[in-house]
């Protein structure tokens, strides 16, 4: 029997899935060494990598090497440090507990009205891909709407309203991380304990038994409480992402106020990764298809990360530029508007290539011709057979992964516009560079594993990664 990818709920029949099926999806079932030293090394050092960008900033005007000397010589200790970092206050509980209540009625009560006016934007009640279980899931997609209601009402405060400060996230961005942290630990043991005792869904459950393997990579598929509340695609984009913008734009009030100016560094900032975080809402129904929601479970990876790593690291150079305030040449501005630029837009193009080629089976136009592609098929533990295609024409033809090439180069003009001053604003192009590559190659073990001889085929036809001609 042979069915194509496209013919309805076609994965109905696998709704009683074993592990072997199941493999060709997410985290894995047994947990090799490697695997564990990895996990072990991130849930101990995560937190405090974080912690330590975040102090060397407060303390040593973002010099990274500055508090190891201090403490190998002897200088200062380690008591000393953590007594002059910022206490959980009051204040920034309250702010923080505002914030997310605010986040979670945008996302729960407030259906999608922006695709009702705006030409191409897909809102609403959207579909997820299926699950190993053969589910799919409804999702309300309104992040859009509810980053353009929140950035209204802080352009309001900043403009008119002065209910506080726009420097407000700045003001409290120590005390906050302790909120941050309490959030993504509680949500995290809070899908554990959903995992084993009440899951959403058994079925899209794995359990490798080792305890800090689940807790890590997570246990359910797509935890949700109640019909609507799917902690993926909240914790994913909101508070993180929505508050990506939010935070820069309080690192550059900040500069204003010590400064009486906003640097160019500090608008190229803004404006890229403005343009990133517009990108992440106006497509949020199409990230329901990639590895985040379609392939990760839910753990601390998700959790904490989205909580505490993405809001804390992913703004590093809006905060390196409050302490050192950048003024670039004109060329020099100039080359990171290019580069981030164009990053983007082969980001965006090569994603929209695939995105445009699955969904029409092929029969579009990818640079103005017929695209080529290798017809591929697997087979679901049922016997099933399923036809797939992979594209080798556009983008996807110059590289397997052109993607995050694109991701990369715009991540890279971030970190170039903070100067050469120090290593702390580069943090984020050497973490997106490891993050990818190792994407990358997860990627394409899963792909390997599925598609087995077809995808050998592929890889002859597009031998390259993320560098045509280098890797
Ligand atoms: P992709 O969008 O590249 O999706 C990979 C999947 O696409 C494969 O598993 C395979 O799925 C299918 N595929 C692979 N090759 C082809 C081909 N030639 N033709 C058609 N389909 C193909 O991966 P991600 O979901 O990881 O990334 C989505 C975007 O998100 C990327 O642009 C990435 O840069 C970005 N991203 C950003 C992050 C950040 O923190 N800023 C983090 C992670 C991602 P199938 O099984 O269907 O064949």
């Amino acid at each position: 029997k042979e069915k194509k990818p496209a013919e309805g709920r076609k994965h109905q029949n696998m709704q009683n899935d074993t592990k072997v099926s199941q493999g060709q999806w997410g985290r894995a079932w047994e947990v090799d060494w490697f695997s564990l030293a990895s996990i072990l090394f991130l849930l101990m050092f995560a937190p405090l990598i974080v912690y330590y960008f975040i102090m060397s900033c407060a303390q040593y005007q973002c010099s990274l090497t500055d508090p190891l000397l201090d403490l190998l010589t002897g200088n200062k200790h380690l008591s000393d440090i953590w007594n002059s970092t910022s206490t959980l206050t009051y204040r920034a509980a309250v702010i923080y507990s505002l914030w997310v209540t605010f986040q979670v009625v945008l996302y729960l009560f407030i259906p999608d009205f922006c695709h009702k006016f705006l030409p191409g934007y897909v809102g609403g009640v959207q579909e997820g891909a299926i699950t190993p279980a053969g589910v799919v899931n409804k999702y309300e997609i309104n992040g859009l709407q509810a980053w353009i209601i929140t950035h209204v009402l802080w352009f309001a405060n900043a403009s008119c309203c002065h209910l506080f400060s726009p420097t407000i996230i700045f003001a409290n961005w120590i005390p906050l991380l302790w909120c941050a942290n309490i959030l993504g630990y509680a949500v995290s043991t809070f899908a554990m304990i959903k995992g084993y005792f009440f899951p959403t869904n058994a079925k899209d459950c794995k359990f490798t038994g080792n305890f800090f393997y689940d807790y890590m990579m997570g246990i359910e598929f797509n935890p949700r409480i109640g019909k609507w509340f799917d902690f993926k695609l909240f914790f994913n984009g909101r508070p993180g992402i929505v508050a990506w913008t939010l935070i820069n734009l309080s690192f550059a009030a900040k500069q204003q106020e010590l400064y009486g100016q906003v640097t160019n560094s500090m608008i190229l900032v803004n404006v890229l990764q403005g343009i990133y975080v517009l990108d992440f809402f106006w497509n949020e129904a199409w990230y329901l298809k990639t590895i985040d929601i379609c392939h990760d479970h839910f753990g601390w990876y998700l959790g904490w990360g989205d909580c505490v790593w993405l809001p804390y690291l992913y703004t590093l150079q809006g905060l390196y530029l409050v302490y050192h305030p950048v003024q670039l040449c004109t060329a020099h501005a100039i080359g990171v508007l290019m580069l981030g630029l164009l990053g983007y837009y082969i980001f965006r193009m090569t994603n929209h290539q695939k995105d445009l080629f699955r969904r029409t089976s092929g029969n579009c136009r990818i640079w103005g011709k017929k695209p080529q592609y290798i017809e591929c098929s697997y087979t679901s533990v049922d016997g099933t057979k399923y036809h797939s295609k992979l594209m080798t024409s556009g983008f996807w033809g110059w590289a397997r992964h052109f993607n995050y090439t694109g991701d990369l180069m715009g991540s890279l003009a971030y970190c170039l516009a903070c100067g050469f001053e120090h290593l702390l604003p580069y943090f984020y192009i050497i973490y997106m560079t490891i993050l990818l590559t190792h994407r990358c190659l997860r990627d394409e073990h899963r792909c390997g594993s599925k598609y087995g001889k077809d995808w050998k085929r592929y890889t002859a036809a597009v031998p390259y990664r993320l560098l045509p001609g280098v890797f």
